[in-house]
C-alpha cells in the first residue's frame, strides 16, 4: 500500500531567484483573482457556472492578454485553476450541508503565499532544486526525501523566507501487530492522558512561546503603521510564530511516534466536535493548534504503520464514570473524578481517557477524516 507523506525544506534563493519566485507568486495571485472574477461575471450576467475545464481552456487567451503569464510554468498556472475550483467545490459542499461558508475571496498581497508544480517542471539534484522558468535554487536537505515525489509546492513563510514542500508517495511500513489498545484524552493540564495512566506533559515551549508572542504583539500594536520600526517588529513576531510552529511539529511527531509504536488500536476524541461543544474555553492558543496537529500526524503515522485509529464522540466522556456509567456534570475546575455511585476515584482526564477507550471498543468510533498534511 502506498501512502502520501510530505517533506519540507528551507530554500536559499539568490536575490535574483527571490525576485523570480515573488514574480511567479504575483502572477499566480493575479490569475486566481482573474479566474474568480470570470466565474462571478459568468454567473451574474449569463447565469452560467464555469467549470475547471472551461477555465483551463481560457488560459491561452489570458496569456495573450497578459504576456507576463508566459514567465510561469504552464502546469503551475493550471494548478491555480485547480485551486480555485477546489475553493468553489468546498463552498458548495458546505452550502449543501446547511452551513454558512464564506464565498471564495479575492486574494490580497499577503493572502497568497504559495504556488505548486503539480507534476513536472521541477527536479532535485544533490543540493539544488531545479525549477522550470526560475532556475537552480540551493536547498538544504536535512533528511532524505523518500519515495516518489508527486508535487512540489513553493511557499513564502511569514518571515519572508522560501520553503519547499514535496508530497511523496511512499510504501506503508506496517509494524508488527499488537493486541494493545488505548484511549487518549487531550487537555490543558497535561497535553494528553492515556487510558492506562500514562501522561504526556505539556512541553515548556507552550508557556514560553505564548509569553514571547504576547510581549512582541503588544509592542507591535503600539507602533505606528507604515513605519520602519513596525515592519521590523512585525518580522520579529513572524519569526517567533515560525519557531513555535516548528517546535510544535517536532513535539507532535515525537509523541505520535511513541503511541503508534506502543498501541495497535488507538482511540481519540473528535476534536472538531469537542471544540464546538466546549466553545470559547478552547481559546486559540498553542495547545489548541497542537492537538489538531497531533491528531493529524497520529492519523497518518497510524495508517503508515498499519494501526487502527478511530475518533469517538466526545459527548459525556468527561461527565460519565468509566467504571459504572453514572453521569454527573462536572465544572471545568473540578480536576478529580469522584463517583458518588460506585466510589471510583481518578483524575478527571484519566477517567475521560478510559471512557474514550470504552467507546472505541464498543465500535462507536468513526473513521477519521483523511489527514491534511
Ligand atoms: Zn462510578
Amino acid at each position: 500500500m502506498l501512502i502520501r507523506k510530505s517533506f519540507q525544506f528551507r530554500l536559499y534563493p539568490t536575490k535574483k531567484q527571490k525576485r523570480l519566485l515573488q514574480e511567479c507568486l504575483n502572477e499566480c495571485r493575479w490569475l486566481y483573482n482573474e479566474l474568480l472574477s470570470e466565474r462571478i461575471v459568468a454567473y451574474d450576467e449569463l447565469e452560467m457556472h464555469l467549470s475547471k475545464y472551461d477555465q483551463m481552456m481560457f488560459l491561452p487567451l489570458l496569456k495573450g492578454e497578459k504576456p507576463s503569464l508566459e514567465g510561469v510554468h504552464s502546469q503551475v498556472l493550471q494548478n491555480v485553476v485547480d485551486r480555485l475550483d477546489k475553493a468553489f467545490k468546498a463552498f458548495f459542499r458546505r452550502c449543501k450541508k446547511g452551513e454558512k461558508p464564506g464565498f471564495p475571496r479575492f486574494r490580497g498581497m499577503h493572502r497568497y503565499s504559495s504556488f505548486c508544480y503539480p507534476q513536472s517542471g521541477f527536479s532535485v539534484v544533490e543540493n539544488e532544486l531545479k525549477l522550470s522558468k526560475i532556475g537552480k535554487i540551493r536547498i538544504k536537505l536535512h533528511r532524505p526525501i523518500q519515495g516518489t515525489i508527486k508535487t512540489c509546492t513553493l511557499r513564502k513563510n511569514a518571515s519572508g523566507e522560501w520553503e519547499v514542500s514535496f508530497s511523496c508517495e511512499v510504501p506503508a511500513k506496517p509494524l508488527p501487530q499488537k493486541e494493545s489498545k488505548v484511549g487518549i484524552d487531550v487537555g490543558l493540564e497535561q497535553f494528553a492522558v492515556l487510558s492506562d495512566g500514562d501522561t504526556v506533559a505539556n512541553p515548556r515551549f507552550f508557556k514560553k512561546g505564548e509569553k514571547q508572542l504576547a510581549k512582541a504583539q503588544k509592542k507591535l500594536s503600539k507602533l505606528e503603521k507604515g513605519t520602519k520600526q513596525r515592519r521590523k517588529t512585525g518580522k520579529a513576531v513572524a519569526k517567533i510564530h515560525d519557531k513555535i510552529r516548528n517546535q510544535r511539529k517536532n513535539f507532535c511527531h515525537k509523541e505520535a511516534k511513541k503511541i503508534v509504536e506502543n498501541y495497535q488500536y488507538i482511540y481519540l476524541e473528535d476534536l472538531e466536535v469537542k471544540k464546538m461543544m466546549e466553545g470559547s474555553y478552547f481559546a486559540k492558543n498553542i495547545a489548541d493548534a497542537s492537538w489538531s496537529q497531533f491528531c493529524q500526524i497520529l492519523t497518518y503515522k497510524a495508517e503508515e504503520a498499519g494501526r487502527q485509529l478511530k475518533l469517538v464522540n466526545p459527548a459525556y466522556t468527561t461527565q460519565m464514570c468509566s467504571q459504572c456509567g453514572h453521569i454527573e456534570a462536572k465544572e471545568l475546575k473540578e480536576r478529580k473524578h469522584n463517583c458518588r455511585k460506585c466510589g471510583y476515584k481518578a483524575s478527571r482526564d484519566l477517567n475521560a481517557a478510559q471512557n474514550i477507550l470504552a467507546l472505541g471498543l464498543d465500535g462507536l468510533g468513526t473513521i477519521p477524516r483523511s489527514p491534511r498534511l
